[in-house]
């Protein structure tokens, strides 16, 4: 059984994280394989629409926290009192912030299914991609300042919701309801659990009648337009800020994130639902 499931559906190819036992949690083999995957998509010409879904109760509860040596992880600190952070920081630098601003610049329209939570490193597996439907169930989370860390590494709260929806997700730790992320803008459509792959599908053949090369220029038009927004420079810094956030935590508690797991699975189970309007 892989961690990843890549089919091909006419002209859509469909990306399935596979590790609902463990809520696609993702650990290093989940992400290389869900590299491999994009690759494979954008090299073959009959894949017109990529969809990136997921397998389960649940799209992915973000970074795997139990990684062991043999899913690749290795020694992920290294000799801190030698070299620091650094061997951490280089790892983040390429896996996490590295993949998705790759895979945000893939050049085929993606979407992102999305059901049940998606918290912290989920949401640089969908925010990532063009467009988002999520079912009624999703709730979207970045409960990492919890961990004393102002946020994930992939800063995209700012740019799909705006200053002070982030400030508020970020401060409280609290979750994004699908009907909330839609009115707010994050996500596309909104659908019943039993109609997100039917609804997704049916959108992206929608799109796989367009010509190949005005969506890829559409794409580039507003992935452009975000840099000369300056997304591109936001994202780098504020994954400095992330790192910093790993170096505080080292010094005060000799661990580069301030929490255990157990604490943190805790507090997540308690995370509040942020909802403005009724
Ligand atoms: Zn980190």
């Amino acid at each position: 059984m892989s961690i990843i499931e890549y089919e091909l559906n006419e002209s859509v190819a469909i990306i399935s994280l596979n590790r609902p036992e463990r809520a696609n949690a993702q650990n290093l083999p989940l992400l290389k394989e869900l590299d491999a995957a994009y690759e494979r998509a954008v090299a073959d010409d009959a894949v017109k629409v990529i969809i990136l879904r997921a397998n389960g109760k649940h799209f992915s509860a973000g970074h795997d926290m139990a990684q062991k040596p043999e899913d690749g992880v290795g020694d992920l600190l290294g000799d801190v009192k030698e070299n620091g952070l650094l061997r951490m920081y280089k790892w983040e630098t390429k896996y996490y912030l590295g993949f998705a601003r790759k895979w945000r610049d893939i050049p085929k329209p993606t979407i992102a299914s999305v059901q049940g939570a998606c918290i912290a490193a989920g949401l640089m597996l969908c925010w990532p991609c063009d467009l988002i439907v999520a079912a009624e169930d999703a709730r979207f989370s970045d409960p990492v300042a919890r961990m004393g860390i102002g946020g994930v590494e992939y800063h995209g709260h700012t740019w799909e919701f705006g200053a002070r929806k982030a400030k508020e997700m970020l401060f409280t730790g609290g979750a994004i309801d699908a009907r909330e992320a839609h009115r707010l803008g994050m996500v596309n459509r909104v659908v019943p659990r039993d109609e997100l792959d039917s609804a997704t599908l049916a959108l992206a053949r929608e799109i796989a009648t367009m010509h190949p090369h005005a969506l890829l220029m559409a794409k580039q038009a507003v992935n452009q337009t975000l840099d000369a927004m300056g997304q591109y420079s936001a994202l780098q810094s504020v994954f400095s800020l992330h790192a910093l956030g790993h170096a505080n935590a080292q010094i005060v508690t000799g661990h580069p994130v301030m929490v255990g797991l157990s604490e943190m699975a805790k507090s997540i189970r308690e995370t509040p639902t942020l909802k403005t309007e009724e």
